[in-house]
């Protein structure tokens, strides 16, 4: 037991401050689609959540568990890198995402080749920023165990300290005495 908050729950804590029923959000790793339900949930019927994964077999669970719990009529599922979010987003959506998560790496239990990358990661971080309401959040929940993952961090790192400090608060939350890297959060809020 510990009274300081978890990097995963620390990640669902700052998505609650943040998002609010009939909000526009972002899951931008679907995976098994946990973070996904979690955001349908908030946002509920009147708000969107825009749900991306590169793997059929992310896309196909996480509809499953959408509809196992009913909550599956606010979500567009893509097929697709959430580095191509234009692609997709609503023009009535711009400059109004409320919370956005990542979590970075691979799916645990499928192929470990499969990882997010750096280029595709910062640019997908772009969009995203530019697209965020006021005292809107992004989340991303850093995995640096795995040698792609320790490239991603250093790559990462750089880019969001220079985010100018006018414009975005930018944290990072992390355990600094485990061992074996565990994840760490990197949150990015838009002020006004
Ligand atoms: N949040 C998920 C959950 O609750 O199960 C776990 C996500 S898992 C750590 C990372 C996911 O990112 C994998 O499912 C992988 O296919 C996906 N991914 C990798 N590159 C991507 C990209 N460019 N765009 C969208 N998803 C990507």
């Amino acid at each position: 037991m510990m009274k300081l908050l978890g990097v995963l729950p620390f990640a669902r804590e700052l998505l609650m401050k943040a998002v609010t029923e009939g909000d526009v959000v972002i899951d931008a790793t679907a995976g098994k689609g946990n973070d996904t339900l979690f955001l349908s949930k908030l946002v509920s019927n009147t708000g969107k959540v825009y749900s991306f994964d590169i793997q059929e077999a992310a896309i196909t669970a996480t509809r499953k568990k959408l509809a196992e719990n009913n909550q599956d009529s606010n979500v567009q599922l893509i097929h697709d890198g959430h580095e191509k979010l234009l692609n997709y987003l609503d023009q009535d959506d711009y400059e109004n995402i409320a919370g956005a998560i990542f979590n970075l790496g691979y799916l645990p239990g499928s192929d470990k080749t499969v990882v997010t990358t750096p280029e595709t990661t910062i640019k997908a971080i772009e969009h995203i920023i530019k697209h965020l309401k006021v005292e809107g959040i992004l989340v991303l929940v850093v995995y640096h165990g795995h040698a792609e993952g320790k490239v991603e961090k250093d790559a990462l790192i750089p880019f969001i300290r220079a985010l100018p400090q006018e414009h975005f608060h930018v944290l990072e939350y992390q355990f600094t005495n485990q061992i074996n890297n565990p994840p760490f959060i990197i949150a990015i809020e838009k002020r006004g």
